[in-house]
């Protein structure tokens, strides 16, 4: 008998009994993935007064509050409808580790799905040296999971890129030491730098958002020029926030006097010029009247030679722009060092001797905060060794104990 000559009923096999269902709830939506106006007409759409948007997320910003259950003066009914649909709990801590002096903290968050991010909290500014000394709390955090940029001296870099953060991801990670703080004036977050794990400007839209809500009354209502956002020189993105028309910081990472050397350094940057970098740096400042920063990182031997800092000033000089200088932090690139102090101020001589306005970024517990995407590789190191077999009580294959305190 061939198949074409079997009846078709003969192939569907006979159902004899309800097979078991399995019900798939779906993932509730974090409040803060709304903007304040989209979160206000959702609850007035269900007949809420409009206050209550504001009331939600004042407990969120100002109270800390986790879960809908400990927000005070919610009706009953509505606190259910918000627990169906929306959550606001925090992220897992993973790790935390804190400097010696206790100025610098990093802690890696759990997204779920094996995905983490670090966030740091700096007891100061460490782009503005004239801060040392004044209330400053500033937090770098992370817009990626990983990095599509591939920068050479960076271990976040190396680990590659697995998705975007969502707006409300990007604000856990503020959230977090905002609880931390307590309401305690003397640790209330003043600055927030997207600085950590990714490329802001590749995930746009949810940075941009994060950022209207960190500003935002209804939000935490920091100053626009407390936050700084730092780009590896994605031109379409800084014209798109060239016409947000906000007066946020802009950072552009150069790395390099040279095209050639730059490329070297950061792969994805190949398609990009450092006079188109320049001339995107003059849109910004022409719309904005803020000051632009370069980064340099200071990488020994590499783009550390007075020459390189004489091209460097050719580059930047007359602009109304400031070069901060990062002497490396060996984290990621094999073989890549931190230069000597004496080389780290002969560069920053050459530069302010030609009229650059240039500083070395201020280093509190920068074993712990300049290395980014560092925890997060240790700590999946960590998994992995204490996953792999034990061959004796002390030998390979097993995981000291940690001696950076991790959680
Ligand atoms: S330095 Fe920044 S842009 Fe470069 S790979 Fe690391 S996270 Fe990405």
């Amino acid at each position: 008998m061939t198949r074409a000559s079997v009846p078709c009923r003969t192939l569907v096999p006979m159902v004899t009994e309800t097979p078991p269902t399995t019900l798939v709830m779906p993932a509730r939506e974090h409040i803060l993935d709304r903007s304040p106006e989209a979160l206000r007409a959702l609850l007035e759409g269900w007949g809420e007064p409009g206050y209550r948007a504001d009331q939600l997320s004042r407990a969120v910003f100002a109270h800390g509050a986790t879960e809908f259950a400990s927000i005070p003066g919610l009706p009953a009914a509505l606190r259910a409808r918000l627990e169906e649909r929306f959550r606001i709990a925090p992220p897992e801590v993973l790790a935390r580790v804190t400097s010696e002096d206790g100025a610098t903290t990093k802690v890696l968050l759990d997204l779920g799905g094996g995905a983490a991010v670090e966030a740091v909290r700096m007891a100061y500014d460490p782009e503005d040296a004239s801060s040392a000394g004044r209330a400053r709390v500033t937090l770098c955090v992370s817009t990626q999971v990983g990095c599509a940029m591939g920068c050479t001296f960076c271990a976040t870099g190396q680990q590659g890129f697995t998705r975007n953060l969502t707006t409300s991801e990007i604000l856990a990670q503020v959230l977090h030491f905002v609880r931390e703080a307590d309401g305690d004036p003397s640790r209330r977050v003043t600055n927030v730098v997207f600085m950590g794990m990714g490329e802001p400007l590749a995930n746009y839209a949810h940075t941009l958002e994060a950022v209207r809500w960190l500003v935002d009354e209804r939000g935490l209502h920091l100053r626009q020029r407390g936050i700084t956002i730092s780009t590896v020189g994605l031109r379409s993105g800084i014209r798109r926030l060239v016409a947000e028309g906000l007066q946020v910081n802009l950072t552009i990472s150069l790395h390099a006097p040279d095209d050639e050397l730059r490329r070297e350094l950061i792969p994805a940057a190949a398609g990009t010029t450092i006079d188109e970098l320049v001339e995107s740096a003059r849109e910004y400042i022409a719309a904005t009247g803020r000051r632009v920063t370069f980064a340099y990182a200071l990488l020994d031997g590499v783009n550390d030679g007075e020459e390189q800092a004489r091209r460097l000033a050719s580059r930047v000089r007359g602009l109304q722009a400031h070069v901060n200088l990062i002497p490396y932090n060996p984290t990621a690139g094999e073989g890549l060092r931190r230069p000597t102090r004496e080389r780290v101020r002969a560069f920053l001589r050459t530069l302010q001797s030609l009229g650059v306005n240039a500083t070395v970024r201020i280093e509190r517990g920068a074993a712990i905060a300049a290395a980014c995407g560092q925890l997060r590789t240790d700590v999946e190191r960590e998994r992995a060794s204490a996953n792999a077999p034990r061959t004796s009580p002390r030998g390979e294959g097993f995981p000291e104990a940690s001696a950076r305190g991790f959680a």
